[in-house]
């Protein structure tokens, strides 16, 4: 794109990275109404996968700004996934009892992700400003100037009253900012392909985490006869050839899989693991989004869903503060509501990472025998599966139904876009103030008010905003 006679030198938000963290919060200000502009140093939006497995709790954000509908349509939908060893299915978690309009895990490459993001925001009147790269960032009251490259090499500036630096793990953003990202780089390393694959049978459609004598292997099927395979790696080992995927699949992968052909390699890397989260995600009037923000073991499809609810999360704070006079105070919460969050996350994925990749062949039968038996016992499988969906993040300190800080079902309150909703036992009080969606519901005691990220907010976080008396 030749970006020289409509280069933009101010907005409201400067959004660093088209990204699946950046188009979300960008279709979200957008479609909320407020400016923002959107730069990424790649050339074209990405063709690779990473990112497979959108979860519940995504899509119901998702559905908010319009995107879910057209992805549900292009994926995978197993309604759950799979631990086995090469043998014998071991546990099976089943998204079944997920309280969400969404019980299952959506299938589908990051790249188609994207497509899609990038044409909502499109529909919404926006562009993406490819080829532009983030050198800057230096205070400008009221806001920052932001100092870019342009794909004709040219320096330019861009003054933002607010910045968001949604440029994934190597953040230039968060480099200038000084803001530290402490973690570790456990000794962790995985190779991961996408195939074509024939004789995946039709009565398995759901993603296989396969733990071998000989190391772990995730099997997936994706969209249009394609298949992702994910295996632990000695550090060092190369991007797998098609023999090597073939290879693994046979020595590692379930029974039922074993008959089937890889006919093409497709793409094919490997990644070290890195656990890392940044110590602040807010400094001033910028923030860190997605994997800006932290990062850690893709084992559990969790990564990219966590930046799409950082955006949420931020979203409709930047609207409150930029159209509706809420003070800037309000903004503090996204640190405070989302590096908790993050911290639990890696603990999260690093839990799984280490029982999927255990050497000791008598660890690896414990662990096989107990997960076995686990999948016998009440409720194991339900709350499991209630973390890997992220259903049940909130912020609060209650997890009794709409407690504060806790999550609705979007059915709930008909939640089809970004504005605030209330749900009522009777009639709406009368001086409700505009845009609120109101919900009758028999199932709640006393006023709820749901958040645009579908959050109950208490009730001084009501008063702040809306200066009336909503909710507990
Ligand atoms: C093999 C693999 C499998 C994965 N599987 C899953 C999964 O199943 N589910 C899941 O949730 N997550 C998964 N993840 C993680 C997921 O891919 C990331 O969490 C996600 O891409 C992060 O999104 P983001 O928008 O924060 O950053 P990114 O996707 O990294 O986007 C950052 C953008 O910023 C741009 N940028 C960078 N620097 C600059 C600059 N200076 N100026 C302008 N633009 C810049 C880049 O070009 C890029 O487009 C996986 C990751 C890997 C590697």
């Amino acid at each position: 794109m030749n970006t020289k006679h409509e280069f933009p030198t101010s907005t409201d938000v400067l959004i660093v990275g088209a990204g699946p963290a950046g188009m979300t919060l960008a279709i979200s200000l957008q479609q909320l109404g407020v400016d923002c502009v959107v730069i990424d140093r790649a050339p074209e939006a990405p063709d690779d996968t990473r990112a497979a497995f959108v979860q519940p709790r995504s899509l119901e954000y998702l559905r908010r700004i319009q995107v879910a509908g057209a992805m549900i349509d292009d994926g995978v939908k197993p309604r759950g996934f799979a631990f086995a060893d090469p043998e014998r299915d071991l546990f099976r978690l089943s998204y079944d009892s997920v309280d969400s309009p969404y019980p299952f895990l959506l299938i589908i490459p990051q790249w188609q992700t994207q497509r899609h993001l990038d044409q909502r925001f499109a529909e919404l009147g926006g562009s993406v400003l490819r080829g532009v790269r983030l050198l800057d960032l230096v205070p400008e009251f009221p806001g920052s100037a932001a100092t870019v490259v342009d794909s004709d090499g040219a320096l330019r500036v861009i003054n933002a009253r607010f910045v968001a630096g949604c440029d994934g793990v190597h953040s230039r953003v968060r480099d200038r900012l000084g803001i530290g990202f402490p973690g570790s780089s456990p000794q962790q390393m995985f190779a991961v392909a996408d195939v074509r694959f024939d004789g995946w049978p039709a009565d398995r459609v759901e993603t296989a985490f396969t733990l071998s004598p000989h190391g772990m292997l995730i099997t997936s099927p994706l969209p249009k006869d394609m298949v992702r395979v994910v295996a632990s790696v000695a550090p060092g080992t190369q991007a797998p050839t098609q023999q090597d995927v073939a290879d693994l699949i046979q020595t590692r992968g379930p029974r039922w899989l074993r008959n089937g052909t890889v006919t093409k390699l497709l793409s094919s890397a490997t990644w070290h693991v890195q656990e890392r989260v940044a110590t602040q995600f807010r400094q001033g009037n910028t923030f860190l989004v997605g994997d800006a923000a932290h990062t850690h073991s893709p084992a559990g499809g969790q990564g990219m869903n966590t930046g799409i609810q950082d955006a949420a999360n931020l979203a409709w704070k930047l609207h409150h503060v930029m159209r509706a006079g809420a003070p800037e105070s309000l903004l503090d919460s996204y640190d405070a509501e989302r590096r908790p969050n993050a911290q639990q996350l890696i603990e999260f994925t690093h839990q799984i990472a280490t029982l999927a990749t255990l050497t000791g062949q008598k660890q690896r039968q414990m662990r096989n025998d107990i997960l076995a038996a686990l999948s016998q016992v009440p409720g194991v499988t339900e709350a499991l599966s209630v973390r890997f969906s992220q259903i049940a993040i909130g912020y609060g300190d209650s997890n009794e139904p709409f407690a504060p800080g806790t999550r609705v079902n979007p059915d709930a309150i008909g939640a089809d876009d970004l504005a605030w909703s209330l749900l009522t036992p009777d009639a709406a009080p009368p001086d409700l103030p505009p845009g609120f969606k109101v919900t009758v519901s028999k199932e709640v005691p006393h006023l709820v008010a749901v958040r645009p990220d579908g959050i109950v907010a208490g009730a001084e976080e009501v008063h702040e905003l809306f200066g009336c008396n909503l909710g507990q």
